[in-house]
Parts: C-alpha cells; structure tokens; sequence
C-alpha cells in the first residue's frame, strides 16, 4: 500500500539531511559520529534536555524545533536506556518509534543509528528499518480528501546513516520480505467486502505466481466433487461463489512433507440466517483475517527463499442470509464424510476450516498443520487483544508456536482441549452440531475443528479475533488489520523447520 516513506541505507559519511534524528543514552551519552553532527549547536542539548528533564531513558524523546547551530528543521533525540539490555524486539519497536517522530511534513530525514560505545549491529539496523517500514504502513486508498489542519503526506526520503551499509542492506532482505507480508495481509483485511469478495481474493493471489508459489484454485463444481458440503454450506447464500485456494512453496527438499498453513477466509460474515446486530458489523469485512495471514506467509517465505516446503490452503466464502441461504437445523455432510447438524449460521467459520483441513491432511500429508481464524468472540473475552488463543493436539508445535510468539512479538496463550468439552459439540439429530453454547466458546469450537483433523497430524489452531482486527495501537501497527500470524508463523518456520 502506498507509503509516501522511503527509507534507504547510508554511510556515516554522508552529510545530514533533514530532519535530523539520533540516539542518546542514560545521562546523555552520545556516539562519536552523533557528537560530531550536533558539535555547532554548543550545549543546546544540555538546556533542553534539563527543561523537559530528559535524561536518556529508554521510551524517551527529546523534539527541539529549528535547533540553533544546526541547518535541520527538527532535531529529534531518542533515549535508549542502556543499550546492552536491548533485543531484536526493542529494535523492531524503536525503528516504530524513530519513524513516528518525524513529521509526515518532512520531506527529508536523517536518522543516525549509533551507540555511544559505535554503530549498530547490521541485524539491529535491519530490525529498526523493518518496524520502521511496518509503522509506516497506512490504508487511505479511499481518502480523497482532508481534513483541515490534517498533514499532507509528502514523499519523504530517510537516509538510516550505518557504519556498514553493504551489511545492512544484506541483513534487512529477508525482513523486507517478511514486511512485505505483512503488509500484503494488512491490505487484504482493511478492503472493504464489495472489493474484496472471493473472486477477487482470489485474484489477488495470483501475485504470489512471480516468486515462484504455485497457485491451484477449486471452485464450487470441484469442491461439490470432493464432498465439501460442510464449507459450501457457508456460501450458498451469496452471489460470489466459494473458493478453495492452495498455494505450495517447495523451497526445501524434494519430497520432504510440507509444513500446511490453513486460513478461514469468510470475506464478509453477516451471520447468516442468524443474522448478527448491526452495531460494529462493518469489521466483519475482516472475517478473513486468517486467511490474509496465509497469504501474506507465503510471500515472506517464497520472497527470501526459504529452504522448507509449504502448502497455504485458505477457504474464501461470503456468509450471507437469502433465500438460498443454509437454515438452523440444516444438516450437512463434511468431506470427511461426518454430519454436521447447523445451530447457528454464525458459527461458519469452523465448517469451513473442516473442510479445508481434512482436504490438506489428506492430499497433503503435511508434517504438521496449523490453522488461523476469527473464530470466536470467546477468545475475547478470555485473552483480551495481547495473546491469540492456541489449542493445538501436539507439546512440541505448541511449544515452538509459544516461544516464535514470544520472539516475534505476536503471542499465543495455551488454551484446554478435552473430551468433557468435545461431549458439548455432539448432536442430537448428527455426529456433530456447529455451536455448543455459551460456556467455553473458543474451546468447543477448537473441539469442532479438531474432529476434522485427519490421521491423527500434528495439528494447532489459533483464535485470532482478539489480535488481527482493531487490535491494540502499537509502534508498529497504526492499522486497524494488525496482519496478526505473518511475523509468528515466518518465526515458526525460520526457527524450527529449516536447518
Ligand atoms: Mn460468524
Ligand atoms: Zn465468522
């Protein structure tokens, strides 16, 4: 999407431009190369960090206004704290920050990456340019006017000025793909639902064809084929057809089993038949937020190559209510053969994946799969916006998904499967109904979904309703679509399946 920011690498060298932005420890130490840039402005620095009690902590910022003794309209001075303590996060969120600071005005900006004791690292100069790049990221396509006093968004170029930029930019290739994908999701989630129906999702896939993905696509006629009434079920009641979309990397060794990523993709969801209220339905264009993290996965893995094989299934649907949409009490039969007895046309997003997820874990035979969805408001109410919700019926992925939440920043929260909850999900009139209630809502729908995971694959689900839409305002999110799962999940891969 567009962002009129540009960010490029350059040597400490070059002279400063514009907007002149750089770092400062606890009690107001600089680096060498920082000192030199604001040696014409005498103790300007001292005076004002004195008035606004700056000391250098960490989260800080010091913003003088046309600095005496410097050509720069702006100097912006951030406090690292003590820089020792700081992690690829930090540095992912200060790059966030570094670029909040300047003024969409501006239309040059220098930042300075330097420590006192030296330059950053190449992996921490990358870092900062990824949370930079993904702090810029805004959706105003449909913007044609503002409002008065608003910033005009003028182009802006950055230098970022590192002590090796040859390093820099080879360290910042793979996070640059791995932006690129998460903007990629951002975008598909923030499309209203009149531009973005199954079709054109669909369409838009198609991107993925120049890096190499292969990209298979099932219509309604084949998924009839395959038996998938449990996801047809979901569409029937619009007028955009269903899609299945399959999408394979095959990066790693010929043959080795693919790591399978599966996306609910309900492109909007009015509940259906159980229609929703109308307060806050317009988010429901989100609904396939999931789907838009599989996508935006298979960029970053297919953008920097990765050495493992893939397959990204996502479900794209519209549930809609209309007089050939599904009724509570409808009975439908699943690919995998088991009945499906509808209470609530609401509860879609589970059929859908049944379907998708016994298809992967038969055609595919993956090594393991993990399925993202808006599923349930439950989840909410659980875990509140920081951490999705995690079932999964294997430790181990469990386990990598938590600690790639935790280095990823985007956190999974280990939630109970058990028989005593999946007795809930059984039918009086099928082998299973679609919605058991109020109690435990994001547990029994994992219950539902794990029946139509087939022989027994490693299999992990995660509730993304509370993390990838209207999620909570971060310094490197300003988007309503967090794209929620593209930075988890490329973690997931990079750290474990690999080497
Ligand atoms: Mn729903
Ligand atoms: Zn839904």
């Amino acid at each position: 999407m567009s962002d009129a920011r540009k960010l490029e690498f350059a040597p400490f060298s070059a002279s400063p431009k514009g907007v002149l932005v750089v770092f400062c420890e606890e009690g107001l130490k600089l680096g060498r190369v920082t000192a030199k840039a604001l040696s014409g402005t005498g103790d300007l620095l001292k005076r004002a960090a004195a008035a606004d009690r700056f000391t250098g902590k960490s989260g800080s910022a010091l913003d003088i206004v046309a600095p005496a003794g410097l050509s720069a309209p702006r100097l912006v001075v951030l406090g690292l704290g003590k820089p020792g303590k700081l992690g690829s996060q930090d540095f992912v969120k200060l790059g966030g920050a570094v670029l909040g600071k300047i003024p969409r005005a501006a239309s040059e900006a220098t930042i300075i990456a330097e420590f006192s004791a030296g330059a950053l690292k190449p992996e921490q100069v990358a870092d900062m340019a990824f949370g930079a790049r993904l702090r810029g990221y805004t959706f105003d396509r449909y913007k044609t006017k503002r409002k008065e006093g608003e910033d005009t968004p003028t182009k802006t170029n950055i230098a970022l000025a590192v002590g090796n930029v040859a390093a820099s930019q080879k360290a910042f290739v793979p996070r640059a793909a791995l932006a690129d994908g998460v903007v990629i999701a951002r975008d598909l989630i923030n499309e209203p639902a009149n531009v973005l129906y199954p079709e054109e999702f669909v369409r838009r896939c198609g991107g993925l064809k120049k890096l190499g993905v292969a990209v298979e696509v099932l219509d309604v006629p084949a998924m009839k084929k395959l038996g998938m009434g449990a996801l047809l079920g979901v569409g029937q009641g619009s007028v955009h057809d269903s899609r299945l979309v399959v999408m394979r990397w095959n990066g790693g060794k010929k043959g080795a089993e693919p790591l399978a990523f599966i996306g609910k993709g309900v492109c909007f969801d009015t509940g259906g038949i159980s229609i929703k209220p109308a307060a806050g339905m317009e988010d429901m264009k989100g609904d396939m937020a999931g789907a838009a993290a599989v996508v935006g996965l298979m960029h970053a893995l297919a953008a920097r190559k990765a050495r493992v094989n893939v397959v990204g299934a996502i479900g794209i649907v519209e549930n809609m209510p209309d007089g050939k949409a599904q009724r509570p009490g409808d009975i439908v039969t699943s690919m995998s053969g088991q009945t499906i007895e509808i209470i609530n046309t609401d509860a879609e997003g589970r059929l859908v994946l049944a379907d998708v997820l016994w298809y992967v874990a038969k055609r595919h035979k993956p090594k393991f799969m993990i399925d993202l969805a808006t599923l349930t408001g439950a989840i909410i109410v659980a875990l509140g916006q920081e951490h999705a919700g995690l079932f999964a019926n294997d430790d181990k992925l469990a386990e990598n998904l938590i600690r790639a939440g935790a280095a990823s920043g985007e956190k999974v929260w280990r939630m109970p499967l058990a028989p005593e909850y999946d007795k809930i999900m059984d039918s009086k009139f099928a082998d299973v109904k679609n919605a058991g209630g109020r109690y435990a809502g994001a547990i029994t729908a994992a219950q539902f979904i794990q029946r139509f995971v087939a022989d027994k694959t490693p299999w992990a689900h995660l509730d993304i309703a509370g993390t990838a839409l209207g999620s909570p305002q971060t310094e490197i999110n300003k988007s309503w679509s967090s794209g929620f799962g593209v930075m988890l999940l490329e973690r997931l891969v990079a750290d474990n399946y690999e080497r």
